[in-house]
């Protein structure tokens, strides 16, 4: 019985590899190199499109941090046009061609469920979503929020809610 246990244990280790290697998109899992809603993760940062959006996501008032190099696989060398490289919610959009990034393909290329009754590992009930753009609130569809420069958005999942504190430490971004 202990051999066929450990049998399935090595089973196990030995599937991993295989699935990243055809870049299966395995559901809660960071995009690793396959393209995300028609974004590619390139070699290189794109140069022609560079802005900077801000998220913070609050489940019951408590921060949902935000990781550094979300679309930064570490089994391919490359970078999605959407990505991270600190924890503090600036998103970085590097792209080699203008086109418009909403914050769901943000989700995506995260790979964190984004819609009415999550947000990242907050589940809430339908209509306790909270969300502000730019210190307004937001009642459409919170996957359909548009990223633009220094877009400063707050998704509030679930009471207590606070008043959304505006983001400004750009450091020159
Ligand atoms: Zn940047």
């Amino acid at each position: 019985m202990r051999s066929f246990a450990a049998l399935r244990i090595l089973r196990r280790i030995a599937v991993l590899p295989i699935a990243l290697a055809f870049g299966t998109a395995l559901v809660g899992a960071t995009a690793s190199g396959q393209p995300v809603d028609g974004i590619p993760c390139d070699a290189t940062e794109g140069s022609v499109f560079h802005i900077h959006p801000h998220l913070t996501v609050l489940a019951r008032a408590k921060p949902v941090e935000i990781p550094a190099d979300v679309g930064r696989p570490v089994t391919s060398s490359c970078l999605y046009w959407l990505h991270t490289h600190t924890s503090d919610g600036l998103i970085h959009i590097e792209a080699p061609k203008f086109r418009t990034f909403t914050l769901g393909e943000f989700f995506d290329v995260w790979g964190q469920p984004l819609g009415a009754t999550a947000v990242a590992s907050a589940r809430v009930r339908r209509g306790d979503l909270h969300a502000y753009v730019n210190g307004k609130p937001y009642k459409g569809d919170p996957r359909k929020i548009e990223l633009s420069q220094h877009t400063d958005i707050t998704l509030e999942a679930g009471a207590p809610y606070t008043k959304p504190v505006p983001f400004t430490d750009w450091r020159g971004q």
